[in-house]
């Protein structure tokens, strides 16, 4: 199987690493040159435009910041739709919305190109280790043809066919605004527990051990409460594109998601605070740096 990959960037790279190791004939692009350099090494080679990745290959995979750039490299000049050559599938692997991929389905569907949204979750982590969590969104027989390649970056276990076309967009928008919703209120449920005057790391074990526990509460908050790292590897101008966007989903579904709203306006703050490119998890920072209440575990003795 002849694969193109697009948008090298955190999240990728790693990934196209990953299509590569497991012995596909890849062809790479970005913006960004250099971001290919390893792979060019590795055997890949380097396409100039999205048309060029997309000539003679039977799949193509976008990782890309979200709808204007999968629409720019779709349907812009030179665009991978005008390199794709028919029967071949578009797997959109970026946080994105299904307007550019119905516009794509539209165009190409009498040429026989196949469409896949199919975002993932797990982080740089899960894209070195190839253990992601794959929502795909289409038809069944196209899940079923690109599922070996899939597979080699995912967790087999936790690479599925969530339903139509849109569906995997929507279940990742969901899983990112519960867990970014998760970091605005842990850490404002921390931080009042602190200052009432409880120790940090006997009030998280209270609330482990009870109604309230999280997957976030147990292990994703540790890099801030142990080290003081907002996770750069997901860039909070990236989490601000996600929250819009499923606010935006809940717009159109008539769902009132007052909560949510809240939640994406708390990250617009932190992201006009401290910068594109700081961490995913900077509404914490938010609250401590307006508290003066910094929420540090100290080292285990
Ligand atoms: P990133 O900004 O690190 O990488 C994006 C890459 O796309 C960059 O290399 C950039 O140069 C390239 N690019 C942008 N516009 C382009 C264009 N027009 N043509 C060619 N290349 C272009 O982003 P990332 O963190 O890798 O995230 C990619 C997608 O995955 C996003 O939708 C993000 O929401 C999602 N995601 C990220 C993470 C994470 O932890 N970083 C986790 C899950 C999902």
């Amino acid at each position: 199987m002849r694969v193109a990959f697009i948008g090298l960037g955190h999240m990728g790279a790693p990934m196209s690493r990953n299509v590569l190791a497991a012995g596909y004939d890849l062809v790479v692009h970005d913006l960004r040159r250099e971001a290919a350099a390893d792979l060019v090494a590795g055997g890949a080679a380097w396409a100039a435009s999205p048309r060029q990745a997309g000539a003679g290959r039977d799949v193509a995979i976008t990782m890309l910041p979200g709808p204007q750039q999968v629409e720019a490299v779709l349907l812009g000049p030179d665009g991978l739709l005008g390199g794709l050559p028919d029967g071949a599938v578009w797997i959109d692997m970026s946080t994105s919305v299904p307007a550019v991929a119905d516009r794509v389905r539209s165009l190409a569907g009498s040429r026989g190109i196949a469409v896949l949204d199919a975002p993932v979750s797990g982080g740089v982590t899960g894209a070195a280790g190839g253990n992601l969590q794959i929502f795909a969104g289409g038809t069944e027989g196209d899940y079923h043809r690109v599922r070996p390649l899939l597979e080699v970056m995912g967790d087999p276990e936790r690479t599925v066919h969530v339903g139509p076309h849109g569906a995997g967009y929507a279940v990742k928008l969901m899983l990112n605004l519960l867990w970014f919703a998760q970091v605005v209120i842990t850490a404002e449920v921390l931080t009042v527990g602190v200052r009432a005057g409880v120790d940090l790391a006997t009030l998280r074990r209270s609330l482990l051990d009870g109604a309230a526990a999280s997957h976030f509460l147990e292990h994703d908050v540790l890099s801030v409460l142990e080290r003081g790292d907002f996770d750069e590897s997901f860039a909070i101008a990236l989490a601000c594109k996600d929250l819009g966007l499923a606010v935006d989903l809940a717009r159109h579904t008539g769902v009132p998601v007052e909560v949510s709203a809240t939640v994406e306006q708390i990250y617009r703050r932190a992201r006009a605070q401290y910068g594109d490119e700081g961490g995913q998890m900077l509404p914490m920072k938010l609250v401590e740096d307006l508290t003066s209440t910094p929420l540090r575990l100290l080292p285990p003795e």
